[in-house]
């Protein structure tokens, strides 16, 4: 394995324990505590690095709060902030094969596309450090005897806590909105995946970002997570990830009183018209549950499907999927990589199996899959229930590659079938009549709806859940950067 890294993976990678990034300086935990990352294809331990706490967090949030107050950032104007973000955007670019290695050794995600994440973290930057440029800050109000306007300002120091399945492309949704309005930074990385950010923090460097813009403290999540979201320091969090954390996270930060965005769980549903070209669909949907091993929050995994080409949709899903080939993210021949942990696969077979205890049909077996030369490594096979929407696979979230098929028989039983969720996410409708594709797109509670086909990020889209999926905004849009610039009212009484 260690022939096709590149030099500058080697060497970042062999850093006993690799430092976290504070204050611009690469730093070891005073705690002593040390973590390790695996490879989740070999199962073999990869990169040491340090397992920062409560004293780590202090110091991130301190060196954040010093840059905010006391460095040029949040007082330049938004087209210099840009020309750096610009040129962060352009090292992204420029380091795209050396971040795409790490990010698929550390998750496990074939190297296209975590070089297609890379791109995306690129794209992202750009997006708003131009939107930045253009957007007002000052709007006067016309109102009777006074002189008034409105004023947007950068809150201060942000927080942002990460899950594992797209580490980097979250920082990049997650932080460049931020820092474009004038922010500065405190990220808690999953302690599974945090080597990808870590070396994202030289780019920063590199870009001449000022010190302590930008601070990441790598450790576990109920001590450097916790202390991050309790932090008085902090005046805006975000968290990505399970709804039970998010819920701790949203209380601390309710004590606080702290403005909170949670970007949660999903259990997206496809519904499937009786109008559609069942091979193309069959080939969409078995690509949406496979993508990133199906560990995407978003993603279609619940088929609702018309009853009339239910058995066909089946047929020709479990025909791709069963075919797709699994194996190693560094495999060129590789179409689906392993999920991110033990722990992960241990989920993803206890649900199949609960499910099946549940009484769920098994349209395609699953089960742990054994890929030769890699047999330490955590694989899973695709697979496919169906039958009762009360079963405990079609209610809760497996994150695995995945899907829970329930026929319907007209538009309104569908549209009840998606809504009974607890989630609301993300849904696809896929049919030729546009009329009722876009119709059923609205009835569907969910922050988004896509048509003719699943997972859809253009910039500019708002992107964010409602429900047990989350609250407090999306990624993406202009909507995003507005929510990290705190609006102020200045009035004076006319003569
Ligand atoms: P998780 O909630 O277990 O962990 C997420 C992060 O929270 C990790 O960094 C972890 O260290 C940290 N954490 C754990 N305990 C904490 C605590 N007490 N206080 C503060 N932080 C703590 O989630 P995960 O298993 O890493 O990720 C999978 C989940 O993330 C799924 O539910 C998935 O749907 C969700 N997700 C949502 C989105 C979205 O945009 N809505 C995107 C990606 C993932």
């Amino acid at each position: 394995m260690s022939q096709i890294l590149f030099p500058e993976v080697i060497q970042f990678l062999s850093q006993q324990p690799i430092p976290q990034f504070i204050g611009g300086q690469w730093v070891e935990s005073p705690s002593g505590c040390v973590l390790e990352s695996r490879d989740p294809g070999s199962g073999r331990t990869i990169a040491q690095f340090s397992g920062g706490d409560a004293q780590d967090i202090d110091q991130a949030v301190r060196a954040a709060h010093r840059a905010f107050r006391e460095q040029p950032w949040a007082g330049l104007a938004p087209n210099d902030r840009a020309v750096f973000l610009h040129r962060l955007a352009d090292l992204v670019d420029k380091h795209s094969p050396i971040l795409a290695q790490i990010e698929s050794l550390d998750v496990g995600k074939p190297l296209p596309q975590a070089a297609g994440d890379v791109a995306n973290v690129a794209a992202t930057i750009r997006y708003f450090a131009d939107l930045n440029v253009y957007m007002r800050r000052r709007e006067p109000i016309a109102v009777r005897g006074h002189e008034a306007r409105s004023i947007r300002v950068p809150y201060g120091v942000c927080g942002f806590v990460f899950p594992w399945n797209f580490p980097l492309l979250l920082v990049g949704w997650g932080i460049a909105p931020a820092l474009a309005a004038g922010n500065t930074v405190v990220i808690k990385p999953a302690e599974d995946t945090p080597l990808s950010t870590l070396y994202f923090c030289h780019l920063v460097a590199a870009a001449g970002i000022p010190p302590g813009v930008v601070n990441v403290v790598t450790g576990l999540g109920e001590t450097a997570g916790a202390a991050l979201s309790q932090h008085p320091g902090i005046k805006r969090m975000s968290f990505t990830g399970s709804p039970e954390v998010g819920r701790l996270v949203g209380e601390a930060c309710g004590r606080n009183l702290v403005p909170v965005k949670l970007e949660l769980g999903g259990k997206g549903a496809a519904v499937i018209f009786d109008d559609v070209d069942v091979d193309a669909t069959a080939a969409a949907l078995a690509g949406a549950i496979t993508f990133n091993t199906g560990q995407v929050c978003c993603t279609a995994t619940r088929w609702v499907v018309h009853h009339s080409i239910h058995d066909r949709l089946v047929q020709r899903a479990s025909e791709l999927l069963s075919t797709i080939h699994i194996g190693h993210g560094y495999e060129a021949a590789t179409q689906m990589g392993p999920v991110v942990s033990e722990k992960q696969r241990q989920r993803v077979l206890g649900y199949l199996e609960r499910g099946e205890q549940e009484g769920a049909d098994v349209l395609l077996r699953g089960g742990a899959a054994i890929v030769p030369g890699h047999e330490q490594g955590f694989y899973v096979k695709p697979a496919l229930l169906g039958g009762s929407p009360d079963n405990v696979a079609c209610r809760e979230e497996i994150f695995g590659p995945t899907a829970y098929v329930v026929p319907f028989r007209d538009e309104s039983h569908a549209v009840e079938m998606v809504n009974r969720s607890t989630y609301g996410l993300a849904n696809s409708v896929w049919s030729g009549n546009l009329e009722r594709a876009n119709r059923v797109a609205e009835a569907l509670v969910a922050g988004n709806s896509w048509i003719n086909a699943h997972n859809l990020f253009p910039h500019g889209v708002p992107y964010g859940g409602c429900n047990l999926s989350g609250m407090g905004g999306g990624v993406n849009s202009p909507e995003t950067l507005i929510d990290y610039l705190r609006p102020q009212s200045i009035v004076r009484p006319l003569p």
